[in-house]
């Protein structure tokens, strides 16, 4: 650990990255990221780590100064070149020593003022972010006290957008800063210099949304439906020699694949998580017979990775339930984590107009990308 961090500092960022980061009402897999800084040096979250259960060792020691000259540089307009010199940057702004990656949401950690940033993905609040009427209803419900960011590439040119439209904000209002940024497609940043403001402005996030939300409870499951072992096991052998395949049924989730409107909505990506985890589009299949449904899941397995460069992760019956894939156990459970969000969030935007998907071309960038393709890789192991 390095002399610059004090050891209460960094059991402070420990202990709410545990809290927010083990809570699946916030953090789900590897997402969501934390940091604490000084004027000089920015301790945050190592790409792959996991915030439920980070040590010491998960986070990547930052140099401000670098960090700063980022926020002023200007980098090529072709986007590959930009993201590599960008990620190049970030990469040499580590301290001396320090090996891992920090995470790709460094940059904006690094606008924020403040010593502590917790960043969620929050299921309820991408109610909100996934909405049509998103922007409109945060102005009204946070009281213009949030900044809200549409849908923009991730990596450098988010961290430039986050930099432009905080400048703007606190520049027409005195300098202050303001409560939120919710990042359309995706999730909120919030601030502060010690835990208990972090802690007061989430409770007033989540209660400020309850308030106006019928139902945003996790999506229960049951077992009224099932499939039989050794279809999971020839589905999940497609994954790889220890690939692993996973059912999930439930009331909502029967109903959510009998409704025409429902199934286009889950072959559509609300965020950059729900595209590395759970794959940006799903198999569909109407309830057939196991040993039909297997022979076109076999076909169909092949054609989709030929096309798209990688494996799916997930799998629809209609009216029965949905099949998580993964080349390992943690990676099947993490694409049904990221199903049932989905389910959850777009039931949410319902009290906000209904969801608006991530376009063609910001998932096909997701895909794409580098540091995503690293991020679906980690999610894997274990
Ligand atoms: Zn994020």
């Amino acid at each position: 650990m390095s002399e610059n961090v004090s050891v209460e500092n960094m059991k402070e960022l420990i202990s709410l990255s545990h809290k927010y980061g083990a809570d699946p009402d916030y953090i789900l897999a590897g997402g969501g990221n934390t940091s604490w800084k000084s004027e000089d040096i920015m301790v945050v979250k190592g790409s792959g780590a996991e915030l439920g259960s980070i040590t010491a060792e998960g986070f990547v020691f930052l140099d401000m100064d670098k960090l700063r000259v980022i926020r002023t540089t200007m980098y090529p307009r072709n986007r590959e070149e930009r993201e590599e010199r960008a990620l190049e940057d970030l990469m040499n702004s580590r301290l001396p020593g320090q090996n891992g990656r920090p995470s790709v949401e460094s940059l904006l950690h690094a606008i924020i003022p403040d010593n502590y940033v917790v960043h969620t993905h929050p299921a309820l609040v991408n109610g909100l972010t996934c909405s049509k009427n998103g922007k409109e209803m945060a102005i009204k419900l946070f009281s213009d006290n949030c900044i809200w960011i549409p849908l923009v590439d991730p990596g450098y040119i988010l961290a430039k957008t986050v930099d432009d439209e905080m400048f703007k904000w606190t520049d027409s209002h005195d300098g202050k800063l303001p409560d939120y940024i919710f990042l359309a497609n995706h999730g909120v940043f919030l601030w502060g210099n010690d835990s208990q403001t972090i802690d007061k402005k989430y409770r007033d996030l989540f209660s400020i949304l309850k308030s106006v939300c019928s139902n945003t409870d996790a999506v229960k499951l049951d077992t009224e439906e099932s499939v039989s072992d050794n279809f999971l096991k020839k589905t999940g052998h497609l994954a790889g020699s220890n690939g692993v395949a996973l059912f999930t049924t439930g009331n909502e989730i029967r109903s959510v694949l009998e409704s025409g409107e429902s199934i286009i909505n889950l072959q559509q990506s609300l965020s950059p998580d729900h595209i590395v985890y759970m794959g940006h589009t799903p198999l569909v299949y109407e309830n057939l017979p196991e040993d039909q449904l297997l022979s076109s899941i076999e076909k169909d397995y092949r054609d989709f990775t030929k096309k798209w460069g990688k494996e799916p992760k997930s799998i629809l019956i209609l009216g029965k339930g949905f099949v998580s894939m993964g080349s390992s156990k943690k990676g099947a459970e993490t694409a049904r984590l990221l199903m049932l969000d989905a389910i959850r969030v777009i039931r949410i935007t319902d009290t906000f107009g209904g969801p608006e998907f991530m376009s063609v071309e910001k998932v096909s960038f997701i895909n794409t990308w580098e540091v995503e393709k690293y991020r679906a890789k980690l999610s894997e192991n274990g």
